[in-house]
């Protein structure tokens, strides 16, 4: 920014990433105010599925994917739903991440994210060091799980992708009952699995609530119930719901395009929304549970499991669809064992924010006041530590960190 670091910085978002570069800019010495239309984890970071797992942080235009979006026009059970009257934004969305599905690239865009997936972690360290508590476990197994050897094949081949871009990940392909030894929650239809090293998990409502509070102590005003309408840079200022500030971070998830488009952030970013619930379930599993043929997640909060799923192009703010929670029960039934599906809790729907090119948007826009951090689709969570420090880094000495060099909001 300029010659001039910033003394006050206003955050529109308190999500995973708007919370993050508070913290991390707090870090660095500038006082900060956070903006939220309804309050902390209010989008897309309260219900997600609550893995770090860098190992798994790939671009999410693929081959594969496109497959799944075709077949999700036919079949209404597909776990990714793209709905027939789409829009004319949508139907642009799409037609951008079609041509994003390939593997050259998804190569391209796998090498961006692999600076940053391999700090991801240890920023959840820094964090933990100054005093944000909540846990971060190793996930003491990691598996994905399959019906049947050749169901695996795809990850397994997605892997030597991933290790291929320079992505470190450690694994071991078991057999159903070895799976089923290291988690009995599998149920018996499971007949081959591989098992992830190096990853961890959170509960993300938690582990947000806990960010927020850090920050509030730290100094900061969490502002909830303020819809910011518009950014307005006035000079070296921005004014930003009625006040001025050095600067401000557009963090707003989902509805990112709306405040930073004018500042020259055309890149869309659609929401992907994904739904999840808890249930009861005994044995509660040792660590996360991915079963990728039904593109469903489950992972361990207290005494329950939180179970995950579907990819559903749909507005934002629309209404959480209960066939989408029904469909993710009947993909996870057979597939889990003493889990008590019945006994739902905590039903919920978020917008990944998801752009046509796999890849967020952080840093500087137009205005060299207007930054931007967000657009991370699948990988809000993990990212979110990570893509805080590195903009704080830029915001506050005007020198952009090598990493975020690929995620220029101002790419078209
Ligand atoms: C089902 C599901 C499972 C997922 N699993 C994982 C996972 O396992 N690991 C992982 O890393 N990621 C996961 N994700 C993705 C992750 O949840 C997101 O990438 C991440 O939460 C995005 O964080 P954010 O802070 O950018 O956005 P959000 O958390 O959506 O925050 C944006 C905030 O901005 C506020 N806001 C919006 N507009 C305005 C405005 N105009 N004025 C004021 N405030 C505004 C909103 O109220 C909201 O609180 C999952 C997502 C889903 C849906």
């Amino acid at each position: 920014m300029g010659a001039q670091r910033p003394e006050h910085v206003a955050v529109v978002g308190a999500g995973m990433v708007g919370l993050a570069t508070a913290w991390f800019l707090q870090e660095q010495g500038v006082r900060v105010t956070v903006l939220d239309r309804t309050g902390v984890a209010a989008g897309s970071s309260w219900g997600n599925a609550g893995w770090l797992t860098p190992g798994l942080a790939t671009p999410l235009p693929e081959p594969a994917v496109l497959k799944y979006g075709i077949r999700a026009v036919v079949s209404p059970k597909s776990p990714v739903y793209v709905p027939l009257s789409t829009d004319r934004r949508l139907l642009s969305f799409l037609v951008r991440f079609a041509r994003n599905s390939t593997m050259p690239r998804w190569r391209e865009a796998m090498r961006a994210l692999v600076p940053v997936n391999s700090l991801a972690l240890d920023d959840f360290d820094r964090l933990r060091e100054g005093g944000v508590e909540a846990p971060t476990p190793e996930a003491r197994p990691f598996l994905a799980a399959y019906r049947t050897p050749a169901e695996r094949a795809t990850l397994l081949e997605e892997i030597e992708h991933i290790r291929a871009s320079g992505q470190p990940l450690e694994y071991d392909v078991l057999t159903g009952d070895e799976a089923r030894a290291l988690e009995p929650a599998l149920s018996p239809a499971i007949g081959a699995a591989i098992r992830l090293d190096g990853q961890r998990y959170l509960t993300p409502s938690t582990y947000v609530a806990a960010l927020a509070e850090q920050v509030r102590h730290r100094g900061a005003r969490i502002v909830s119930g303020v819809q910011v309408d518009t950014v307005k840079q006035r000079g070296d200022q921005v004014q930003v719901a009625g006040e001025a500030y050095d600067a401000v971070v557009i963090a707003s998830g989902a509805w990112l395009n709306q405040l930073a488009k004018p500042f020259g952030v055309s890149l869309p970013v659609q929401a992907g929304r994904g739904y999840s619930f808890t249930v009861p379930i005994d044995p509660v599993p040792a660590g996360p549970v991915y079963f990728p043929a039904q593109r469903v997640a489950c992972t361990p909060d207290g005494d329950r499991l939180r179970i995950a799923g579907m990819m559903e192009f749909r507005p934002a703010d629309a209404g959480l669809d209960t066939r989408r929670i029904e469909a993710i029960v009947d993909a996870a039934r057979p597939l889990l064992r003493g889990a008590e599906l019945g006994s739902r809790r905590d039903e919920w729907v978020g917008a990944r924010p998801c752009t046509p090119d796999g890849l967020p948007l952080v840093g500087a826009t137009r205005s060299d006041r207007v930054f931007v951090a967000g657009g991370h689709g699948m990988w809000g969570i993990t990212l979110g530590p990570v893509t805080g420090r590195l903009l704080a880094e830029r915001i506050v000495t005007g020198v952009l960190p090598e990493p975020l060099r690929p995620f220029d909001p101002l790419r078209s």
